[in-house]
Formats: structure tokens, C-alpha cells, sequence
């Protein structure tokens, strides 16, 4: 057949990838959210124990954020009609960057559209082909897309394995820049980043660090200020990422650290310069989330309370929950047609937990992941025990 004479024949590979996905029990459409963002919402019809999002403290939908929204767009509009370096930054922009240095303690921050182009804009502006990206196994896919464009070398260590690290440092000498990344939290497993001497050792070889907070914004450090407030290694990691799309509750990354990265990141960071910047009301969102974590932080106390209560439950029922740290639990089962049959009945018994197979997790590895919120109720996790139980011990899993 003549090639260019029918699309369809082009792309029929599609047609097969998503069959064997299909013949798999991996293909999956998302579920489709009907209302707001919340710990009992209702999902494709059905109203269940929402254990599925990154709203960790429920501001998605919190009265102080709705009100701060709307009179952004009353005041400001609806949309900032440009990228940042033309003619997109508002006064809103500077004000929540102020804000979010002083809260992160450095001295400047700059907003990105989500914390996917704040990773892979800063990796891929730092480094170049002479340079050693030197990277955890796990660590998330804005990380590693960031390190591709760099066209720097990669050099990946097994999960929170320092002493590897420290190999890849000590045979990485030779190169101009090398680059120490870690997630802080791991989105998956919900286990830290062994930072403290990631940092350490990376300071040795004179390497640059970098900490993806994403899953700890909002989550670890006095008032959800992340790993980094954590350890106590405020100073010490050059770069810290962070998202406003989980904890906070609306949309957003940023990167935190010295004057002068921040300053190159608005001459260089191709984000910045060739997509636009943030509406007005995300924007506004931001600044007042920043304000309920600083002035609001039993919320943090309650999603902790309500993590320990929710992990300690699916342990004592017999689930293998990994070696997790934080709010995040996984229930990892193994096999990937098994951890979407289990997501499945959960769901018909009225609890969400997104089933998670290869390639997001390794083969072998899979498991539906759990993220408990601040919102929920004791009423709500024990019910979802209750169904974890009934589910899991109908599957053989427990
Ligand atoms: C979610 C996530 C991101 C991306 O953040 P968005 O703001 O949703 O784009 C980056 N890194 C990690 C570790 C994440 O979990």
C-alpha cells in the first residue's frame, strides 16, 4: 500500500497497543468526578471514600480560597494574556514569590505552571552535555523528562542508596556541573529521601542538590514547609521544587533558592519564556494558601493523625504497606491485573483507590496507592478498613 495514503493505517499501532493493554486487564480510562474535590465525593456515579487525591489538607475546596479566587477575577480578570518574560507577570505573580521565599526560607522563588515544567524547566536550564545528572531510581518522570533535555549524562542510583550515590559522584570527577536530584517524598512508595546525607555527601564532590518536594508541600516540616525544614538543612540544598497542585490546593510548581538561580531561570528557563504565565485567580489561591498554612496548622496535625490511624489499620488487616512514611500508603499485591481487580471491587464497595501498575511502578511492584486527607473522618478511614478487609481477604490478598 502506498505510504500517506490512509492515517488510519499509520496509527493501527495504536489500535494494537491498547488491545494488548486490554487482553493485560491494564487499560484503563480515569474515572470521572462528578462535584467537588472531596474525602466522600462522588466518582462515575457512585459516592465513595475518596482515597485517591493529592488534596492532602482539603483546600481544593476551602471557603477562604473560593472567596480569594473570585475576587482575583473580579479585580484582575480571568487570564494574564501572556509568558512571563513578555508581558504576563502581574503584581500577583511578584506577591506570591515573595511569599513563597520567605516561606521556604530562601531568598527569591519563581512560580512555574505546575511542579511537572518547574522539574524539567530547571534540570533542563542547568545542565548541558558536559554535565552528570546524578538521580534516584524513583524519583518522578518531570525529573527525568527534565534530565533528557538536558542532554547531560544520566546517572541513576538505586532508591535512597547513598553510598552508590557516592560512587556515581566519585566516578562523575571529571565533569563540569553535576546535579544531586532527589524526590523528598517518593509519590509511590510515600517513604523521605535520606537528605540529610544526600546533602552531605553531594557538598564533598562540590555537586549541586536538588529536592522535588511536590508530596511534602504542605505535608512535612513546621507549617508544610517541606524536607528541607524537616532535617533542619535550611542553606544547605541549592534547589527545592515545590507544587501548589496537592496540599495547596489549586494548581502550580515553583522553585525556591539563591537570587541569581532565579534571576537565570527567568533568562533561561524555557517555561517561563515560551508558555504562559498563571491566571490571576491561581495565582490569588496560592497566596491565601500560604496564609492557612501558616496560620491554620491543625490541618497539618489532623492529615497526620489521620495517616498514622489509616496506616496502622491496613497493617493490622495484613496488607503489605511497603516502607511508608507519610500520608501516602501504598497496598502493594504484585501482580498488575490483581491491583486493578482489587481498585476495582474497592470501588464497587464504595472506597477509590487508584490501581498503580507498571510502567508507573515497577513490574512486580504493583499495588493500589492510598493518600488520606485532613478532611476525612474517623467514620470515613474505618469504613474504607472495614471494605479493605472484606476485599482483600475475597482476592486472597490477606
Ligand atoms: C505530582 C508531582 C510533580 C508534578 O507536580 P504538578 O504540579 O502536578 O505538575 C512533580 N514531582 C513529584 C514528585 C510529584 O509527585
Amino acid at each position: 500500500m502506498r505510504r500517506g495514503s490512509s492515517m488510519q493505517d499509520a496509527l493501527a499501532f495504536v489500535q494494537e497497543e491498547i488491545d494488548e493493554l486490554k487482553r493485560q486487564g491494564l487499560f484503563r480510562l480515569p474515572r470521572v468526578l462528578e462535584g467537588e474535590q472531596r474525602a466522600r465525593a462522588v466518582f462515575d456515579g457512585r459516592t465513595v471514600v475518596n482515597l485517591s487525591s493529592n488534596n492532602y489538607l482539603g483546600l481544593a475546596t476551602h471557603p477562604k480560597l473560593r472567596e480569594a479566587a473570585k475576587k482575583a477575577i473580579d479585580e484582575l480578570g480571568v487570564g494574564s494574556g501572556a509568558v512571563r518574560t513578555i508581558a504576563g507577570t502581574m503584581q500577583l505573580h511578584a506577591e506570591l514569590e515573595r511569599k513563597l521565599a520567605e516561606f521556604k526560607k530562601t531568598e527569591a522563588a519563581l512560580v512555574f505552571q505546575s511542579g511537572f515544567t518547574a522539574n524539567a524547566g530547571t534540570v533542563s536550564c542547568l545542565l548541558g552535555r558536559e554535565d552528570v545528572i546524578i538521580s534516584d531510581q524513583l524519583n518522578h518522570a518531570s525529573i527525568i523528562d527534565g534530565a533528557r533535555l538536558s542532554r547531560a549524562e544520566i546517572k541513576v542510583f538505586p532508591h535512597r542508596d547513598v553510598d552508590a550515590m557516592r560512587k556515581l559522584l566519585e566516578e562523575s570527577r571529571g565533569a563540569r556541573r553535576v546535579l544531586v536530584i532527589t524526590d523528598g517524598v517518593f509519590s509511590m512508595d510515600g517513604d523521605i529521601a535520606p537528605l540529610p546525607d544526600i546533602v552531605r555527601v553531594a557538598k564533598e564532590y562540590g555537586a549541586i542538590t536538588m529536592v522535588d518536594d511536590a508530596h511534602a508541600s504542605g505535608v512535612l516540616g513546621a507549617n508544610g514547609r517541606g524536607t528541607v525544614d524537616h532535617f533542619g538543612l535550611h542553606g544547605q540544598v541549592d534547589i527545592q521544587v515545590g507544587t501548589l497542585s496537592k496540599a495547596i490546593g489549586c494548581l502550580g510548581g515553583y522553585v525556591a533558592g539563591g537570587r541569581a538561580l532565579i534571576e537565570y531561570l527567568l533568562q533561561r528557563g524555557r517555561p517561563i519564556l515560551f508558555s504562559t504565565s498563571h491566571p490571576p485567580a491561581v495565582t490569588a489561591v496560592a497566596i491565601a494558601a500560604i496564609d492557612i498554612l501558616l496560620n491554620e496548622p491543625e490541618l497539618i496535625e489532623r492529615l497526620w493523625e489521620n495517616a498514622r490511624f489509616f496506616k496502622k489499620g491496613l497493617q493490622d488487616l495484613g496488607f503489605n504497606t511497603g516502607i511508608s512514611e507519610t500520608p501516602i500508603t501504598p497496598v502493594i499485591v504484585g501482580d498488575g491485573p490483581l491491583a486493578m481487580k482489587l481498585s476495582d471491587r474497592l470501588f464497587e464497595e464504595g472506597v477509590f483507590a487508584q490501581g498503580i501498575a507498571y510502567p508507573t511502578v515497577p513490574v512486580g511492584a504493583a499495588r493500589v496507592r492510598t493518600i488520606v486527607t485532613a478532611e476525612h473522618t474517623k467514620d470515613d478511614l474505618s469504613f474504607a478498613l472495614d471494605v479493605f478487609g472484606k476485599v482483600g481477604r475475597e482476592l486472597g490478598i490477606i
